[in-house]
């Protein structure tokens, strides 16, 4: 029989409390006795209610809601959340920015992380995003560094432009994505007016086996919002938690944020006479020659009930694919499929897929994992713990698995190849698509920020935007009040010349 009422306060174990205002002590002023073991219990579990922070993607916001096939995509992907018209698939979303800690303000200068989890029945599927198409490196050896140029000084423990722009000044490659952080994308009004893009490629493939390369942009129905650098830094100070309540007082008013699912795909064909290295993930596929098609929508209509239970420990993979999806070669992506699922086990434990938002609750796990720290679930009960068995325990579904693909080539560290340079969709984004304010507050941006580093930096960074775009490099290089004619220079050397340059401390 249970407790007369629901409603008792009780220990971790269900035993009634009987006082939680005043600890259990020998007299009225006396010193307080080990035998109150409400108190211990208590002070025991406050003393480790934090976990580990996120390394990145510390501060973030999220909700649950759907995502609504609204075309046909059969012919190129297998999956069954895909297959209908008008199909809903449940969903939580978790957006972030990266590089604060977790009480850092929303409105900072810095991509956000666009994380969507489809409860499918085929399994969970994690699109691990951005809200920018292209990122700054594209080989994970460098990911470690570039973090840690993007976080505190090991001495000082400051944010420092010297190392932010150090690295990024050595990283050419990193162009395309600092030109799009530094523009007002950079800072968005709030997660619900901002796009999210799988930056990586993809492969999808249909039930014929046949495969296609693909790339996921979710474009915000509410419309692209930015803050200009003055509105952020205000931001910053007045509300720095601005984007988490915009997106949770939203969704209790009613007015549910969505984005219309947009997709570039590419077959096999195409992909190989295509202009830019479908696997860097610095470039995107120009609309012009890969127009996009509409295939779903996302929405977002229901607030978590506790943060802690529910976004803290939410944890995606870009590794969690369904058949129909698959990982492609893109070496960032690769290094990521293992990094996530690592990160959360030393964040969550060994079982976290069993925290209810991680569970597959569309598609229960059936496996012979078993054990391990916080195990709260059956662990399979009595049934086998290993394969093969003969005592009816699951069995693999070969028709669940990837075709087989090509692989060739001599095993080696190789650097990127692609004829195409690191300059031209830079250079493209600030010619191209930037309006004369954008490219204002581009300038201005870069300047307020570069300007905290050393002369010798600003001086390379400003050769790279020079190499994007001359008009680019040259007013970066007037607003820091640098000599544009040394920059040009700079900017016409070789990669050898430049880094001997470097090497001598010339720049
Ligand atoms: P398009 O003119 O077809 O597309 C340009 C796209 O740029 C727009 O659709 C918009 O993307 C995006 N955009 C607009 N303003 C900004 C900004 N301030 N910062 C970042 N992106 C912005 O040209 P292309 O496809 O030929 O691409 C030209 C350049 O546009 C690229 O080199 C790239 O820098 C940028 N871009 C391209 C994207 C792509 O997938 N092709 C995606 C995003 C940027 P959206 O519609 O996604 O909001």
């Amino acid at each position: 029989m249970g407790r007369k009422s629901d409603n008792i306060l009780t220990t971790a174990f269900g035993s009634p409390v009987a006082d939680d205002q005043n600890s259990l002590t020998a007299g009225d002023r006396g010193p307080v006795l080990m035998q109150d073991v409400h108190l211990l219990e208590k002070l025991a579990h406050f003393d480790r209610e934090r976990i580990p922070e996120r390394v990145v993607h510390a501060k973030g916001a999220g909700a649950y809601g759907f995502f609504e096939v609204t075309a046909d995509v059969t012919k190129y992907t297998k999956a069954r959340f895909l297959s209908t018209v008008g199909k809903r698939t449940e969903v939580f979303a978790r957006f972030s920015t990266v590089g604060g800690e977790k009480g850092s303000p929303d409105a900072a200068r810095d991509p956000r992380g666009f994380a969507v989890k489809f409860y499918t029945e085929e399994g969970n599927y994690d699109l691990v995003g951005n809200n920018t198409p292209v990122f700054f490196i594209r080989d994970p050896l460098k990911f470690p560094d570039f973090i840690h140029t993007q976080k505190r000084n090991p001495k000082t423990n400051l944010p420092d432009p010297n190392m932010f722009w150090d690295f990024l000044s050595l990283t050419p490659e990193s162009i395309h994505q600092v030109t799009i952080l530094f523009s007002d994308r950079g800072t968005p009004a709030n997660f619900r007016r901002m796009n999210g893009y799988s930056s990586h490629t993809f492969k999808w493939y249909n039930d014929k086996g046949e495969y296609f390369w693909v790339q996921y942009h979710l474009k915000t129905d509410q419309g692209i919002k930015n803050l200009t650098r003055q509105e952020a830094i205000r931001l910053c100070g007045e509300d720095p938690d601005h984007a988490t309540r915009d997106l949770f007082d939203a969704i209790e008013r009613g007015e549910y944020p969505s984005w219309t699912l947009e997709m570039q795909i590419l077959t096999p064909e195409q992909a190989a006479d295509f202009a830019w290295d479908i696997f860097d993930i610095t470039k995107v596929w120009p609309h012009a020659e890969v127009p996009p098609i509409v295939a779903g929508k996302l929405v977002l209509n229901r607030n978590p009930d506790n943060y802690f239970a529910e976004v803290e420990q939410a944890a995606f993979c870009p590794g969690n694919v369904v058949p129909g999806i698959a990982i492609s070669p893109d070496k960032m992506l690769q290094a990521r499929v293992f990094s996530y699922h690592d990160t959360h086990i030393h964040r969550l434990g060994p079982n976290y897929h069993l925290i209810p938002v991680n569970a597959p609750k569309n598609a229960p796990e059936v496996s012979y994992q078993r054990d391990g720290l916080m195990r709260v679930d059956s662990n399979g009960g009595g049934g086998p713990n290993y394969w093969p068995n003969s005592f009816g325990g699951p069995a693999p579904d070969p028709g669940s698995g990837e075709p087989f693909f090509p692989v060739e080539g001599l095993a080696g560290r190789h650097p990127f190849r692609h004829p195409n340079d690191d300059f031209v969709q830079a250079g493209n984004l600030y010619r191209k698509v930037m309006t004369d304010t954008d490219r204002d507050h581009l300038i201005g941006n870069i300047v307020a920020h570069l300007g905290g580093a050393q002369k010798r930096i600003q001086m390379r960074q400003a050769a790279i935007f020079f190499k994007a775009e001359a008009d680019y490099g040259r007013r970066v290089a007037e607003g820091l009040g640098l000599d544009v004619s040394e920059v040009e220079r700079l900017a016409a050397m070789s990669p050898e010349e430049r880094a001997k340059a470097t090497e001598l401390g010339a720049y």
